[in-house]
């Protein structure tokens, strides 16, 4: 059975079963655009399969009167919907299930946003290019023909705007998951929350020292220059000087009675 798209909902398979009906040309190109295309009608996604099966014709998709999608067209393949060579070779066609018949030819709101959100899916994934007014399609733009019908014309602004969102989803990378390694904290109790038992507590402290002297060690005592041995005199000598103050200090001082 040939797979539908990857796609992250639902997708009816009809590819096999219009393949059979032989109004598809089993060629591949790369796709550049996405055409919106109406029933003409309120099929349901098996619906629109019995007309293919009579009538010589085909698309990629539908998308049905709750929104539901169906695949009948590998995406990359020659469907025959665009009355025009080059729309066939070029572009991925989606049908919509009417909601209201002529003169209007509505559209419900959940079927053309769930086919805008396929679109953005295949702009994101397949056609890889940004969805913009040279590459959103409805069928009359191919040939002569009141399809997508009135309506979808008159919202089409609205229906290329939710492309444009939906390709946005689909190509920004989903956010990593929180960091497992602690934050840096100035809350003692999350400190010592870190260590299980005392010792844990003294060893991590001692590894801290050891690992600060280490670096200390390194940074200036391997200087080529050798003023690193002379940075360290000078800080031992200073801390003399200081403990030097500290005794004299203790010696002068008594204790107030
Ligand atoms: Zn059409």
């Amino acid at each position: 059975m040939t797979a539908t798209i990857a796609y992250d909902l639902p997708v009816a398979n009809f590819i096999d079963a219009l393949s059979a009906t032989g109004h598809v040309t089993h060629s591949k190109y790369k796709k550049t655009s996405v055409t919106f295309h109406h029933n003409g009608g309120r099929l349901s996604l098996q619906g629109i399969l019995d007309v293919w099966k009579t009538r010589p014709a085909s698309a990629h998709f539908q998308s049905d009167a709750s929104g539901r999608v169906g695949q009948y067209v590998d995406v990359n393949e020659y469907a025959w919907a665009t009355g025009n060579t080059y729309g066939n070779c070029y572009s991925i066609s989606i049908e919509m299930a009417d909601l209201t018949l002529a003169p209007e030819w509505k559209v419900a709101e959940v079927t053309w946003r769930s086919a805008a959100r396929l679109a953005g899916w295949l702009f994101a994934k397949v056609i890889k290019a940004a969805p913009t007014r040279s590459n959103v399609f409805v069928h009359h733009h191919w040939k002569s023909t009141d399809c997508a019908g009135p309506y979808i014309d008159k919202i089409f602004n609205d229906l290329l705007e939710e492309v444009q969102v939906w390709y946005k989803h689909f190509t920004t990378p989903t956010v990593p998951s929180k960091p497992t390694t602690p934050t840096p904290t100035d809350d003692w109790e999350a400190i010592m929350g870190l260590f299980n038992t005392k010792d844990e507590f003294i060893a991590a402290v001692a590894k801290g020292t050891e690992q600060g002297v280490g670096n200390y060690m390194s940074r200036f005592l391997k200087d080529e220059a050798g003023t690193g041995d002379t940075i360290l005199d000078d800080t031992k000598a200073h801390r003399a000087a200081e403990l030097d103050v500290l005794n004299k200090i203790a010696a002068n001082t008594t204790p107030k009675v």
